[in-house]
């Protein structure tokens, strides 16, 4: 029998929130129930350690899991998990920081695997980045790269050996962080298995950010009536392309409709504010701009949030000029700024059947909807 026992006895200080972060949301489910939904399947206990405030709301999240219960923590992680250890049935025990809640089920198999075959199994993965000791500011040692790892959740053990030891500790008075420090001071050094980059510990608040997130835009620029004195070109340009059309679309710039619109769902999708702010068609710099060149810097705005697109989709409201044979060239030249291949942006051209100002051949209106994901 297997027991996981999940820890969310925390605070959520360094998140910044005022309450508990694992009942925060993340993509719309609490940060507590992506791992109940990993371990319900592989446990046959599930004991979530919590704060006496919190209860009351872990509890409904536990409602769809009969085999999960709560545990009242205490005033550190280790006399929480103690209070965990206690009550738990199985002859394995797989301890899990529900602040990460990316846990995967190939994970906590080969947690529980390594402990049928070694008794212990704690998650790591091998240092990325050099690692040194330092105190004071100064650095003391600086350990060769291939021995450091970095050491995640879960962590599995047999049960009596790992209570074994947190009994020491609770009579020793002894704090650890997590439980392959109480594992190795108490009982032996405890075996690795390899984790995943992505089982990462949610612990600033902009790990809440939703890793996708989508933008909407939307823009319409008027033809150039009669005796309106417009300028002698023969095109308009849509996405950085030039297309021939007898009307022409006045603008500040160069009248990219297209570009305008798909900007605003960029920014909007990277909660910034809309191109007005940015580029203001008051300020002269922006007179005959091209747009693909303010484009680019959209590109930079939203890469400055640590995110970039996946995929975008425009809709184009046009009685005229015909643009199915151009859609292709758009798509290249937005693929190009975008950097994103051409099947990740969708182009979309019709009529308002005659109906209105666009009907009336009075103006076009484009609108573009961004999905950014974190990079
Ligand atoms: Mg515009």
């Amino acid at each position: 029998m297997i027991t996981a026992i999940i820890c969310a006895a925390g605070k959520g200080e360094r998140a910044g929130f005022n309450r508990n972060k694992v009942l925060e949301e993340l993509n719309g489910l609490s940060v507590l129930s992506y791992s109940l939904s990993a371990f319900s399947p592989l446990a046959d206990e599930m004991i979530v350690v919590c704060r006496k405030e919190d209860k009351v709301e872990i509890q409904k999240l536990l409602s769809p899991y009969p085999n999960a219960k709560t545990v009242t923590g205490g005033a550190t992680r280790t006399e929480s998990v103690y209070n965990g250890l206690k009550e738990a049935k199985g002859e394995i025990v797989l301890v899990h920081d529900a602040a990460r809640p990316f846990v995967t089920e190939k994970i906590i198999n080969d947690c529980i695997e390594s402990v049928k075959k070694y008794g212990s199994g704690v998650c790591a993965l091998p240092a990325t980045d050099t690692t040194v000791l330092a105190e004071n500011g100064k650095i003391t040692s600086v350990p060769a790269r291939k021995s450091v790892y970095t050491v995640q959740t879960p962590q599995g053990f047999l049960t009596k050996k790992l209570l074994a030891a947190y009994e020491q500790a609770f009579i020793d008075g002894n704090e650890f962080t997590d439980d392959s420090g109480i594992y190795a001071h108490y009982i032996e050094n405890p075996y690795l298995f390899t984790g995943e980059r992505t089982n990462k510990k949610l612990t600033y608040p902009e790990d809440f950010v939703p890793a996708e997130r989508v933008g909407f835009g939307v823009d319409t620029h008027a033809f150039y009536g009669e005796g309106e004195g417009r300028p002698f070109i023969n095109f308009i340009t849509l996405g950085g392309v030039k297309i021939p059309s007898d009307k022409i679309l006045k603008a500040h710039s160069d009248g990219d409709v297209l570009v305008h619109a798909l900007m605003d769902a960029l920014l909007s999708a990277a909660g910034l504010r809309d191109i007005g702010y940015y580029f203001p068609d008051t300020d002269p710099k922006y007179k005959g701009a091209f747009s693909m060149d303010m484009l680019e810097e959209v590109m930079r705005l939203v890469r400055a949030e640590g995110l970039a697109p996946k995929n975008v989709s425009i809709a184009i409201l046009a009685e005229t000029p015909r643009l199915s044979p151009h859609i292709e060239r758009i798509k290249q030249s937005l693929s190009e700024a975008l950097n994103l291949p051409e099947n990740a942006i969708g182009v979309a051209a019709g009529t308002n059947e005659r109906l209105g100002y666009v009907g009336e051949k009075k103006g076009i209106t484009v609108y573009a909807t961004a999905l950014l994901q974190k990079i």
